[in-house]
């Protein structure tokens, strides 16, 4: 398939290639075969491993993934959650996600806690498209007529490039070259834990914000739970190997609210991985003649929103359907950037306020944190989700209420 490059214009004849095959680059390609294209979708790892952590896909992840016809799947796979909670290391309630008064009840969806591995395997049983994997891409030669470069010397010259390989993206130097990731001071240790959880714990979610660290999770069904926890890089430094890191959890986290301490008990040593944390800072553009880039490469965030994966997947649906109105590429670029980057790069800022204020570390400025977000009134912390799902980006579709901001 080739485009007639010398008319430059955009259907479904043309050669669209995604470089990375993560969240963002499989509900692309699926986006893209929903309207009759045919994109190959290029991806550096040699095989799809299990993934060992869980992913929490809120309601305007599940918004686009309806759409595109998936969301049954991943809500029937993973565990649709009655409610989550931000709790304080003395077990108080300090704000409560009652999905049941606002998501469910006005957008369909809550949250949804699924296995990265399923998800994947999701997204990938419902593509057609080839999936071409040991592709890593090296470079992006001359935006204008794009040419890849992959490391075992593979070129390919697609009408359209979307790069979509996540936040120390390869393709990102033929749009910003400047940009590089920045890190906070953090690193966030994930493990997929096999526990028996109480009955009362098996359907929600929780964050407790403590003093220096922040841990939690959500159940995964099947007996496990998905937990993470973070601590300073100082922290982190001064453990040497998986026996000292869950030693120092279970010390840690012992007299935290149920079911952590329950849950760090179960860790077991090798399933335990660190990453540290980091984010992007906004870029000025997404797309450079045609080429343009989607998920963590256009935005990485932190993970305190937990929006990272949904505003890949927002994007995807968002970069496709103005591909398939627009047949000049640059026309369509400015529409999906119009429609993306701004509620992007603020839920982007917000990951970052969030960050630096979960990762606090003095003992009085934790207090100090908790008590203030205990005080946000509820009905202001509600109105603030209601505008979150209602924002969705869902090309032709309004979603509820349309309030104002991101
Ligand atoms: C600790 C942590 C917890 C998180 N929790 C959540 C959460 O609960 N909810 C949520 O919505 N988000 C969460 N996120 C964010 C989420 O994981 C990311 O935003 C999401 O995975 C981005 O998807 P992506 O496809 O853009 O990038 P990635 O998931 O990074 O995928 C990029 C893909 O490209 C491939 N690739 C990389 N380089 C190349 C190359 N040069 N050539 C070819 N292929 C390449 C990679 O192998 C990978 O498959 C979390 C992130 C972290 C770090």
């Amino acid at each position: 398939m080739s485009r007639d490059r010398s008319t430059g214009r955009v259907d479904e004849t043309t050669d669209v290639a995604i470089v990375g095959g993560g969240i963002c680059g499989l509900t692309a390609a699926i986006a893209l075969e929903r309207r009759g294209w045919e994109p190959t979708v290029y991806e550096a790892a040699t095989e799809y491993r299990p993934v060992g952590a869980g992913i929490l896909l809120q309601t305007n992840a599940l918004l686009v993934l309806d759409r595109l016809g998936v969301a049954e799947r991943v809500r029937e796979t993973g565990v649709p959650l009655d409610d989550s909670a931000i709790r304080s290391p003395d077990d108080r309630v300090l704000k409560r996600f009652d999905l049941d008064r606002v998501e469910r009840d006005e957008f369909c969806y809550g949250f949804v806690a699924i296995h990265r591995a399923d998800l994947q395997r999701i997204l990938l049983d419902d593509l057609d498209a080839t999936v071409r994997t040991g592709m890593e891409c090296e470079a992006v030669i001359d935006a204008d007529r794009p040419i890849a470069r992959f490391a075992d010397g593979t070129r390919i010259s697609p009408d359209v490039l979307v790069g979509a390989d996540g936040i120390r993206s390869a393709v990102r130097d033929a749009v910003a070259p400047e940009i590089e990731p920045r890190t906070l001071d953090g690193v966030c240790y994930r493990a997929i834990v096999d526990v028996d959880l109480p009955e009362r714990h098996r359907d929600r979610g929780l964050e407790v914000w403590g003093e220096g660290s922040y841990t939690g999770g959500a159940p995964l069904g099947d007996g496990r739970f998905y937990w993470f926890a973070t601590v300073s890089e100082a922290t982190a430094a001064d453990l040497n190997g998986p026996h000292e890191v869950v030693a120092a959890f279970r010390e840690r986290f012992g007299a935290f609210p149920e079911p952590i301490p329950l849950v760090v008990d179960a860790l077991a040593l090798d399933d335990v991985f660190a990453t540290g944390l980091a984010d992007l800072p906004a870029l000025d553009r997404w797309s450079r003649g045609s080429v343009v880039l989607a998920g963590d490469a256009a935005h990485g965030m932190l993970p305190f929103a937990g929006q990272g994966a949904a505003q890949s997947i927002e994007d995807a649906l968002a970069l496709v359907d103005a591909i398939a109105r627009h047949a000049d590429p640059a026309a369509a670029f400015k529409a999906y950037e119009d429609d993306r980057k701004a509620r992007a790069d603020g839920i982007r800022a917000e990951a970052r306020r969030l960050g630096r204020l979960g990762t606090v570390q003095s003992p009085l400025g934790a207090r100090l944190r908790n008590l203030a977000v205990g005080l946000v009134p509820d009905a202001l912390f509600r109105r603030f989700r209601r505008r979150r799902a209602s924002r969705t980006s869902l090309p032709d579709g309004a979603v509820g209420d349309a309030g104002s901001g991101s």
